[in-house]
């Protein structure tokens, strides 16, 4: 069983709006997400980007230059739920 969360993203709103100091905040219970970018709506659209945005990384997208912010929600963690220190 994976336990990767997954974020489907499409803007609704100009990728001019998106910028590194104002970046899209993605939300997760996780410390990482892989979140697919699938641009902004109205001709912006590309296909779906995928990539791994982790916490305290922002992440521009390569092709719509969209940055994203991942806000973890309560603990965080590893999504894989082995938590630290279960490395060989
Ligand atoms: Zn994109």
């Amino acid at each position: 069983m994976i336990g990767y969360q997954l974020f489907l993203y499409k803007t609704s709103f100009l990728q001019s709006d998106v910028n590194q100091e104002a970046p899209a905040i993605i939300q997760s219970y996780y410390d990482k997400l892989l979140v697919g970018c699938l641009g902004g709506e109205g001709g912006d659209e590309h296909d779906v980007f995928w990539f791994w945005l982790e916490k305290g990384k922002p992440h521009e997208c390569p092709v719509c230059f969209q940055y994203f912010l991942l806000e973890v929600i309560g603990a965080g963690g590893s999504p894989d739920g082995h938590g630290d220190g279960h490395h060989h």
